[in-house]
């Protein structure tokens, strides 16, 4: 977390060694702890709340953390005087140099356990499995990590525990793609819809909604539908849905809709010639005999 962060700061500060005023009191971290959790695209709209169950070091409640089994007590390293420090002192040509490290009997505790606990063998933590709460909130982005201070890792000895980090997995949906606050999706109409325009129902974040595709529709022309997009993630209005409309070119048509759209192409004004490969085998038999 932050402060993990400040120390780094202080410690480069320092030339990599604390001075003893620094690390004296300074209390070990646990670790942070990294889940997953996947969510529907649906819920962007909205935000979600849910439980996750996570693993993690918490206190031992039967030594209450200390580590020693109850009835008795941690007790003061005789090797440091209960420091957590010894210091050593070397003669050299600048005169005498002393340095600290941390006590090899107690591992820099100041404390040291006669009688482990028997229920976390003195650690003073045990792994459990607890429900946590997690608040995702709306607009929230793939990927995104949502930090919960103090959910992780509770460190052996006791100290400050870890934090949970959770990634925030949204799950793609099969019509409807993100694209910042719109949701885009790209609908199929037929030359004739496109032509002469037409209501049709399409699918949204929330059910559906009915569109109007315009008389004379062209390929990549976009219906817009106001606020049934995602919200952003500061909050504030929702982006549009945004229909992309592909007008497709029939490729099956028979003899009758042939004779239609060619009278259209006449009545239109347009001379067509489609040339023998597109001709029905009716028409080439009708070619063949002068009918
Ligand atoms: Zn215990
Ligand atoms: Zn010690």
């Amino acid at each position: 977390g932050g402060f993990g962060d400040l120390f780094d700061l202080i410690e480069q500060a320092f030339g990599g060694g604390f001075p003893d005023w620094f690390t004296a009191d300074r209390p070990s971290h646990g670790a942070d702890l990294q889940y997953e959790l996947t969510i529907a695209l649906a819920d962007v709209v909205t935000g979600t709340d849910t439980d996750l169950e996570i693993t993690r070091q918490t206190e031992c409640q039967r030594c209450e953390g200390t580590g020693a089994e109850p009835g008795t007590r941690p007790e003061t390293c005789r090797a440091c005087g209960g420091t957590g420090n010894v210091t050593e002192y070397r003669r050299t040509i600048l005169g005498v140099m002393t340095t600290r490290r941390p006590c090899p009997e107690c591992g820099g505790a100041g404390t040291v356990v006669r009688t482990p606990c028997s229920e976390c063998s003195g650690t003073g933590v045990v792994e459990a499995t607890q429900a946590v709460h997690i608040h995702v909130p709306p607009g929230i982005n793939d990927g995104q990590g949502i930090v919960i201070p103090g959910q992780g890792d509770m460190p052996a000895g006791g100290g400050i525990p870890g934090d949970l980090h959770v990634r925030v997995r949204v799950q793609p949906h099969e019509v409807l793609h993100r694209r910042d606050q719109s949701l885009v999706m790209q609908l199929d109409v037929s030359f004739t819809q496109a032509a002469l325009g037409d209501r049709v129902t399409v699918p949204t974040i929330e059910g559906e909604a009915e569109i109007t595709i315009p008389p004379g529709t062209q390929t990549n022309d976009t219906v817009h539908l106001r606020g049934q997009g995602l919200p952003p993630l500061r909050g504030g209005a929702r982006g549009d849905q945004i229909v992309i409309l592909r007008v497709v070119t029939p490729t099956d048509l028979d003899d009758e809709q042939r004779r239609l759209l060619l009278e259209l192409a006449a009545r239109r004004g347009e001379t067509i010639d489609p040339g023998d490969a597109d001709k029905s085998l009716f028409d080439r038999l009708r070619d063949a005999f002068g009918s």
